[in-house]
């Protein structure tokens, strides 16, 4: 590998990293720099886009991890990037720029920087958290204000979403609140979706939409103007041949509190069993380890007092 370079500074997003609880739940300002060592002749000669690294994916490989899932240490987040970097260069060098980091004292920026050498172009397979496109299923509840139009305009404003397309929405149906806050009933609705986001990006415009409407969070599982949940993410990528929507091994499963996937409560959730059964009667879940179709996992839950609205 000779000395010919391509040097990104300065790439800033807001992440979620650190060791302390704020930082985990409100983000900060991550500034990344790094430096891919190459070799230019090629595409020197060539004045080929092919033959040389384009930078545009650099750019975003690298807000990806920031945006990503959280690291305590930014350490592990430079070594993570240096790591997706290597991919397409030989050797990388990454500095990751914590310029909000914790400190009490009056400073400027605390950074650190690691070196890491491949073995030439690796494919290194994919990243299941960062694949980006997929169909999801996103649950959807209100039960302040006017729910049922805000359902059905959360609806509305996934499918305007550039990078989001409906495939299918539920009728709308009512349920009595669970989670023992005294509270109106809520109205409840499923909608699956196509997007070529990743699951995170996809959690964010939900989020998006929640706050578009109003959304405050004040008590968990208590009344809210819009509460969207992503219960699953089936990526592109991953789909076996002929595999679609309802087939459960197809799907990403994360554990980060961030974003846990599929939806840790589904299962025990007939407000958001009945209308994914309207739009995908075939769809199934893991329950404690087994498989069941939907339907029979509702016949297992009795009735929730979930009644088309
Ligand atoms: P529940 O998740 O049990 O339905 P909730 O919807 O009332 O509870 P929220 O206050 O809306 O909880 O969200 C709390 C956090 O849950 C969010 O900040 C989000 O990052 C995280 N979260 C984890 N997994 C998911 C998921 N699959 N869908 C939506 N949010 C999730
Ligand atoms: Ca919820
Ligand atoms: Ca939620």
């Amino acid at each position: 590998m000779g000395d010919d370079r391509i040097t990104l500074t300065g790439l800033k997003a807001r992440g979620f990293h650190g060791v302390f609880d704020f930082e985990k739940r409100e983000g900060q300002d991550f500034v990344v720099d790094v430096v891919l060592y190459t070799d230019h002749a090629q595409a020197g000669a060539s004045d080929r886009l092919e033959d040389t690294i384009n930078y545009a994916d650099v750019a975003q490989i690298v807000a990806d991890r920031i945006t990503g899932e959280p690291f305590d240490l930014i350490e592990a987040l430079a070594w993570t990037i240096a790591g997706d970097l290597l991919r397409v260069a030989g050797s990388v060098e990454v500095t990751v720029h914590k310029p909000q980091a914790p400190i009490d004292q009056d400073f400027q920026d605390v950074s650190v920087t690691v070196r890491r050498s491949g073995t030439g172009r690796q494919s290194q397979g994919v990243v299941p958290r960062l694949v980006r496109g997929g169909q999801a299923v996103i649950g959807v509840g209100a039960n302040m204000g006017q729910p049922a139009e805000t359902v059905q305009s959360a609806m509305d404003a996934l499918d305007l979403h550039p990078h989001i397309t409906e495939l299918q929405r539920s009728s709308l149906y009512r349920s009595t609140p669970v989670g023992g806050v005294e509270q109106d009933d809520f109205i409840n609705a499923v909608i699956t979706v196509e997007t070529t986001l990743s699951a995170y990006e996809l959690l964010g415009v939900c989020q998006g939409v929640e706050l578009a409407h109003g959304r405050t969070r004040d008590v968990r599982w208590g009344p809210r103007t819009l509460d969207l949940d992503l219960i699953r993410f089936t990526p592109q990528v991953s789909l076996e041949q002929g595999a679609d929507l309802s087939d459960a091994d197809a799907q990403l499963t994360l554990t980060d509190p961030v974003l846990t996937l599929p939806h840790p409560e589904v299962g025990n959730r007939a407000f958001v069993l009945t209308p994914w059964h309207e739009i995908d009667p075939s769809a199934t879940i893991d329950v404690d380890g087994t498989t069941l179709t939907v339907c029979e996992r509702l016949e297992e839950l009795g009735d929730q007092g979930v009644e088309r609205a």
